[in-house]
């Protein structure tokens, strides 16, 4: 019974748990227990929440002996990314500066996934407060993918993204500042959606970079991270970026294919630094898009081009600018952990409380975390303002140009999600601009505010995932969904499942 539990995608076991062929409690259990026998190859988890998720099942299988109505999520196991603010349980960002805090509240995305049902069976693993694209900088431990325990699963929702591939979860939330959901998507073989800005209200998302940070669903299939999104989607009071404007229904739209789909093809993305086998990937989607009727359109994104200098340096004016501007709101975001109002405090004596506060920070904040609150100050600092951080404010608006002016001629855009598969644990933690770099496809997308998709696109020869990525205007993540099923469903490529799990 437990295997086929897992197998089931969030979609199949709410309806199996609606019609009563399995309980909440059975398909709890039969997660908990693939918990126990892989967590110890993962480490994708920070906390698991077993007698939470027991409790929660049991009101779900209540709920339906009553025969009250079942949400749309009934019974279905999710795991949440630790930035994102439970009752219950801690809520660390990853980071030995939150180890022991627990949230007074619920994130508004956790709140609607319980109303819908969901059981949550813990908290996933991160880059201390998102800030990474390997989960490396995780402040306990780094997560390992599961079709390579020697690789990365990609970060920052690097544990949400190995729950979901590794089955034990049936689906995942993350955040998205610069590709955190759809980075990690790609690396672990599954669906990341990074809905448009001001979607998905912010508020309990522990904070990053406000002007960029989303939450979004990782699920299996285009079906799931449909259902979630769903779910978690709408106008929130309690987050002044939040859109009041109608969501729609995404999972029932779904299989409606897009007629005359008009494919957008960046030729700025497919440049030296794409790996050979992602670029014959995404080659054979767009022309699999050409079969099924969609017309290819040559399209450019000028102020998202990738160079390489002589010496085969990458450099991207989209990732310079992301890296400002993040960097910038980090730096004002984090100001917050002093040890006083919130978090890790010194024990050692302190001459006064500027003492107290740099202690506390320096104890509590992991390197990486240190060196972009220094270089956020830095560039928000009188004198670089303008050189740094209003130079790239002007730059985005540059890059935002380019896509408004490429959807004139297209409905979505097609391209990778990263430039290579998952690479190594270790091999790029010395160097922090070659891990920057391995977000070139995805901040444009974060500093356009614009709605992004990766779903797998194929296996490497390694066998490795490959993903690819589709865009789309503000508000269709609905088209964004209907075509990225229209790919899944004709090419086959779908649930996959890496050799663990096999
Ligand atoms: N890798 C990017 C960064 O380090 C994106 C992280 C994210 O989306 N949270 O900032």
């Amino acid at each position: 019974m437990s295997h086929n539990v897992l197998d089931l995608s969030a979609l199949e076991l709410r309806e199996a748990v609606a019609s009563g062929e399995l309980t909440a409690g059975e398909a709890v259990e039969a997660y908990l227990d693939a918990i126990e026998r892989r967590e110890p190859h993962l480490r994708a988890y920070n906390e698991v929440l077993a007698d939470e998720a027991r409790a929660q099942a049991d009101q779900v299988d209540a709920q339906r002996r009553d025969g009250l109505p079942m949400g749309p999520l009934a019974g279905v196991p999710v795991a949440l990314k630790d930035n994102l603010c439970t009752p219950f349980g801690h809520t660390t960002c990853s980071s030995k500066m939150l180890a022991d805090f627990r949230a007074p509240y619920t994130a508004t995305a956790v709140a609607k996934l319980r109303q819908a049902g969901a059981v949550i069976l813990g908290k996933t693993n991160l880059d201390e407060f998102a800030m990474g694209s390997s989960t490396e900088n995780s402040g306990f431990a780094p997560t390992c993918n599961p079709w390579d325990p020697k690789r990365v699963p990609g970060g920052s929702s690097g544990g949400s993204a190995a729950a979901v591939a590794a089955r034990t979860c049936a689906a995942a939330l993350g955040s998205d500042t610069g590709g955190s959901i759809r980075q990690p998507a790609a690396f672990c073989g599954v669906v990341g959606l990074k809905p448009t800005y001001g979607r998905v209200s912010r508020f309990g998302l522990v904070a990053y970079g406000s002007s960029l940070d989303q939450i979004g669903p990782l699920g299996r299939d285009v079906a799931d991270a449909a259902l979630l999104a769903d779910v978690i989607s709408g106008y929130d009071p309690k987050d002044s970026t939040s859109i009041d404007r109608p969501v729609g229904d995404f999972l029932a739209g779904l299989d409606r294919p897009v007629h005359n789909l008009r494919v957008g093809w960046p030729g700025e993305f497919f440049s030296d630094a794409l790996d050979g086998e992602i670029r014959s990937a995404i080659e054979k989607a767009r022309d699999l898009y050409k079969e099924l009727g969609a017309t290819i359109v040559d399209v450019s994104l000028p102020h998202s081009r990738i160079d390489t200098d002589a010496a085969g340096n990458l450099s991207s004016y989209a990732v310079a600018c992301y890296y400002i501007v993040a960097m910038a709101e980090a730096s004002s975001n984090l100001a917050r952990y002093d040890g006083v109002h919130y978090g890790h405090r010194t024990d050692r004596p302190c001459d006064d409380i500027l003492d107290l506060y740099s202690r506390s920070r320096a104890e509590g904040l992991g390197e990486e975390v240190k060196r972009r609150i220094m270089l956020g100050t830095y560039t928000l600092s009188a004198g670089y303002y303008d050189a740094y951080y209003h130079k790239a404010l002007k730059v985005r608006r540059l890059i935002k140009n380019d896509f408004d002016r490429a959807f004139e001629q297209c409905d979505v855009l097609l391209c990778p999600t990263t430039p290579t598969t998952a690479f190594a644990l270790g091999e790029k933690t010395a160097d922090p601009l070659t891990m920057y770099l391995a977000d070139i496809y995805t901040i444009s997308v974060n500093l356009a505010g614009l709605p992004g998709l990766s779903l797998p696109a194929g296996v490497s020869a390694a066998g490795l995932p490959i993903g690819m990525q589709l865009i789309g205007p503000v508000f269709r993540e609905d088209l964004l969904l209907r075509a990225g099923r229209m790919f899944e469903k004709a090419s086959g490529i779908s649930r996959l499942a890496p050799p663990m799990v096999q």
